[in-house]
C-alpha cells in the first residue's frame, strides 16, 4: 500500500499529453495501480488517472459505487469496492446528447462546477492482462470516465467553464498551494 501525493493544478505534469502504456502486463504497471487505488481511495475520489500522482501514462482507475453509497457500507469490509482499471482508453462513439453534472477533481480541491458534457460514450480500453474491451456508458459513470480520461490529455474541467471563473481558480489555487 503507498498512498501518493495528488497533484495540485496548475501543476505542469496535468496539462501534459500521457504516453501510452505499452505493456500492460508489467509489473510496474500493476504496482501504479496499486498506488492509484490507495490514493484514491484514500483521498476519497471515485476516480484518478495516472498524471495526477506525476506518471504520464494513459491509466486510470474509477470507482463510482461509493458514490451510491455502497462505499460507506463497505467501510472496512474488503471486497466490495468495485475498482475498474481503464489502460489506453479510447471513445469511439460520443452521443450528441449532453448532460450536466457539477464536477470536482482531487486536483483541484474545493471547487464544483457544472460541466456539460455527451450523455453516453462507448469506450475501447485494455485491462491488466492487456486484452481489449468496448462497452457503453451512460449516466455519472460517462461523466466520470470523461472526466479522467481528459486528465490523460492534459485537460481539466475548468476548460469547460467560463474564463473568468478559471482564472479565479487558479490564482486562488496558486496562492494556497505554491
Ligand atoms: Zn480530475
Amino acid at each position: 500500500m503507498a498512498i501518493q501525493t495528488i497533484l495540485i493544478y496548475p501543476d505542469d505534469c496535468l496539462r501534459q499529453v500521457a504516453a501510452k502504456v505499452e505493456d500492460p502486463k508489467a509489473d510496474s504497471i500493476k504496482a501504479l495501480v496499486q498506488d492509484l487505488a490507495d490514493t484514491m481511495y484514500d483521498a476519497p475520489g471515485v476516480g484518478l488517472a495516472a498524471p495526477q500522482i506525476g506518471v504520464s501514462l494513459r491509466l486510470a482507475v474509477t470507482d463510482t459505487d461509493w458514490k451510491n453509497g455502497r462505499y460507506e457500507e463497505a467501510e472496512g469490509a474488503q471486497g466490495v469496492r468495485n475498482l475498474k482499471v481503464w489502460i489506453n482508453p479510447e471513445f469511439i462513439w460520443k452521443s450528441e446528447e449532453m448532460a450536466s453534472y457539477e464536477e470536482g477533481c482531487l486536483s483541484i480541491p474545493e471547487y464544483y462546477e457544472e460541466v456539460s458534457r455527451p450523455a453516453v460514450v462507448r469506450l475501447r480500453w485494455q485491462d491488466l492482462s492487456g486484452a481489449f474491451f468496448e462497452q457503453d456508458f451512460e449516466g455519472f459513470q460517462a461523466v466520470a470516465l470523461q472526466h479522467e480520461f481528459d486528465h490523460l490529455d492534459g485537460k481539466l474541467f475548468i476548460d469547460y467553464i467560463s474564463p473568468l471563473k478559471r482564472n479565479m481558480i487558479t490564482r486562488k489555487l496558486k496562492k494556497h498551494f505554491k
